[in-house]
């Protein structure tokens, strides 16, 4: 039988590594497409094509999809929330304009299905929690602001075109493939769990925590955890639903599960053996108090649940990394 083609953008990244990896397990031909501006050589496969280009280049982006894909999956954005909002420039032009692009590519060449990173900033301030799809939009940064427009664009298109699209709206992704076989680290986390990471293998000597004053049962903010391979078979899951049924979503990608600032530095701790450095600091602007995802959707639309429910093994995925 002919394998189902599929266009990764952004596929040498963190998570478009990831998503990679498990459709070469599930059988699908993958190209990625990457202009390596964040996304590292060392993250791409042998079995997967690679063409190195811009999502701000159309004639590039129509041309490699000319040669014709099932279904693309779009994962190619600027995602420093603090730097959005300095500058919004540059994240309207690269993930709003971006997006644009491959969209109208897709158009033009006849492919029907895509596959987003959205996000869970595209909430801000939770109104209730868990955080379901019907939850009020209304993001607090220019990140998520972007994040919700190529949402509310691949609506419009789905209504006017032959264009199908799945977004997944990522709670907090951690941990690294537990076989090894994904390696590229990112340069300047700025995220929690890399950040530990760095003082647990003396990189930096101590962290701070951004707040112990919010109204959680330590103090500290609560994130939902998904470890990345979760995330990438739901990607899986969701090429082969638009393949299939071809209805259009957004869906939610947490476990239900929230952990605070403070224990994921104890879990750090206990995976590492090593004493982790850090200061209480003050609040960090945007940040909400507790921020964790219903995925009764995911479950029952893509027939998808995570398969890693315990801190530690997600950290110790992650960990692996560094002491081998
Ligand atoms: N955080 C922290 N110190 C850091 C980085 C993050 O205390 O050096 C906290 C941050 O305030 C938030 C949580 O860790 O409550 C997760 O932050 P991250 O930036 O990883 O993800 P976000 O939830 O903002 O998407």
């Amino acid at each position: 039988m002919q394998k189902n083609k599929v266009l990764v953008i952004g596929g040498a990244g963190y998570i478009g590594s990831h998503v990679v990896r498990a459709l070469l397990k599930n059988d699908f031909a993958v190209t990625v497409y990457d202009n390596l501006s964040t996304g590292q050589e060392c993250n791409l496969f042998a079995d997967a094509q690679f063409i190195r280009g811009d999502i701000l280049d159309f004639q590039m982006l129509r041309q490699t999809m000319s040669e014709g894909y099932d279904a693309v999956v779009h994962l190619a954005a600027k995602k420093a929330v603090g730097e959005s909002m300095d500058n919004p420039q540059k994240y309207a032009l690269n993930n709003l304009n971006g997006s644009v692009n491959i969209f109208n590519a897709m158009i033009e060449t006849g492919i029907k299905n895509v596959v987003f990173s959205s996000s869970a900033a595209v909430f801000g301030m939770p109104q209730y929690m868990p955080v379901d799809e019907q939850h009020p939009v209304c993001p607090i940064n220019f990140y998520g602001y972007t994040k919700l427009k190529i949402e509310e664009l691949m609506d419009w298109y789905s209504r006017l075109k032959d264009f199908h699209y799945i977004a997944l709206r990522y709670f907090n992704a951690v941990g690294y493939a537990a076989d090894g076989s994904i390696k590229g680290r990112e340069k300047n986390p700025q995220n929690l769990l890399p950040i530990v990471m760095e003082v647990a293998t003396g990189k930096r000597q101590k962290m701070q925590v951004f707040g112990n004053d919010y109204d959680t049962p330590d103090g500290t903010c609560v994130r939902d955890y998904i470890h990345v391979e979760d995330l990438a078979s739901a990607h899986v899951a969701a090429i082969r639903q638009l393949l299939q049924k071809g209805d259009s979503h957004v869906i939610n990608l947490g476990t239900n599960k929230g952990t605070s600032v403070l224990e994921i530095i104890e879990a750090v701790e206990r995976v590492t053996g090593r004493k982790i450095a850090y200061e209480f600091a003050p609040r960090r602007a945007g940040d909400p108090a507790i921020l964790v995802a219903t995925n009764q959707k995911a479950q029952k639309v893509l027939n998808w649940q995570p398969d890693y429910v315990n801190i530690d093994e997600i950290i110790q995925t992650t960990w692996n990394l560094e002491v081998k």
